[in-house]
């Protein structure tokens, strides 16, 4: 690391202690604390994530990095503090619940802040820098490798909050990517550990399209994809804590259903399939991904399902696919 890096790296440390100490133990946290604790987190989860708060303050990170004896330039470029006029300096998280970022051997590299009362944006992220990439960084890897070689599967999750109600529900082999889709670079990360990778993104419109291309993009890096259904209205977090804990694990986590099943079920969004020439396009394009299965007895098992669900002759649909898959050759 350069010592700016070092710098960067040291300035992260000492924030990520103060923030939760104040979050813990001083008047100006309690209500972050309270949100907290209403959000079901426990003081183990918080401690466990080192979970703190920023003082709604303009200038108290300001100075107490100054204290330290950090410059406010290289705290700009770590994105700890904003400058209009390079005169002027500025905390950049204030009055938020803040939740460290750790890299792949657990050194915070930057900061989640999640409004407690309505401020605007909801969630602000640390800018990237040389040490915090989004594009490269998975939350929560460090504490979950060991889990996650040991399971053979990862499980992605859309937030932060997500992959920790879930670790506290003991599902901890759960990563998330940081208010970004998914990049090549994630997937080609992931794949150097697991074969599958278990996808529970949020169930609202937003959450299908996420899980859609994530999907076709971990398929193309050569993992195993399964999909951990979400009812509409929900994300994890907020289905653990309507429906308890168990309640996830074996509903969502383990009655996950295969990609195939999946992109069945998504298809059907953009067809009508009340209208002959719909259905037919909406089978159409379930053959074409059936076609790109590589065991028969799989293409055999989903062709049968197409043919029963709209009364069609397996023979011909057989033959359709049949047909894909030579050209696809
Ligand atoms: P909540 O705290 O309300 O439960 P959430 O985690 O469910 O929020 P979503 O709106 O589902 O948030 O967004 C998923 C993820 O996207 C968040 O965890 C956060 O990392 C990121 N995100 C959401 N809104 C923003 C925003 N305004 N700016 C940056 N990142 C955001
Ligand atoms: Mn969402
Ligand atoms: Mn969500
Ligand atoms: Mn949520």
């Amino acid at each position: 690391h350069s010592s700016e890096d070092q710098a960067i790296l040291e300035a992260h440390q000492w924030l990520t202690k103060l923030y939760h100490h104040l979050l813990r133990h001083s008047q100006d946290g309690k209500q972050a604390l309270a949100y907290l604790h209403q959000r079901g987190f426990t003081d183990e989860t918080i401690d466990q994530f080192q979970i703190g708060y920023s003082p709604n303050s303009r200038d108290f990170v300001v100075q107490f990095l100054e204290k330290k004896g950090f410059h406010r330039q290289t705290m700009v470029k770590a994105g700890l503090l904003t400058t209009n006029d390079q005169e002027h300096y500025y905390d950049r998280f204030r009055g938020r619940a803040i939740f460290p970022i750790r890299n792949h051997i657990g050194k915070t590299v930057g900061f989640v802040g999640r409004a407690i009362d309505g401020q605007e944006p909801k969630y602000l992220n640390s800018s990237d820098s040389s040490l915090f990439q989004k594009s490269k960084l998975l939350y929560n890897f460090d504490l979950a490798r060991s889990e996650i070689r040991r399971k053979n599967e990862a499980i992605l999750f859309e937030g932060s909050l997500d992959v920790m109600a879930a670790y506290q529900a003991n599902v901890k082999n759960g990563i998330a990517s940081l208010g970004t889709s998914l990049t090549e670079t994630h997937a080609k990360m992931l794949r150097r550990y697991v074969d599958t990778v278990l996808l529970c993104y949020d169930g609202d419109d937003a959450g299908q399209e996420a899980t859609y291309k994530a999907l076709k993009l971990l398929k193309k890096t050569g993992c195993t994809v399964k999909v951990g259904a979400m009812p509409h209205e929900y994300d994890p977090d907020s289905y653990i804590q309507s429906y308890g804990e168990n309640a996830f694990v074996s509903n969502v986590i383990h009655h996950s259903e295969s990609d195939m099943t999946f992109l069945m079920r998504y298809y059907k969004k953009d067809f009508n399939l009340q209208q002959e020439g719909d259905r037919i396009r909406y089978v159409e394009s379930v053959i074409d991904e059936i076609a790109q299965l590589e065991r028969p007895i799989e293409r055999d098992h989903f062709i049968r399902e197409l043919a029963e669900e709209f009364s069609l002759s397996l023979d011909i649909l057989k033959q359709e696919l049949n047909a894909r898959i030579q050209s696809n050759q």
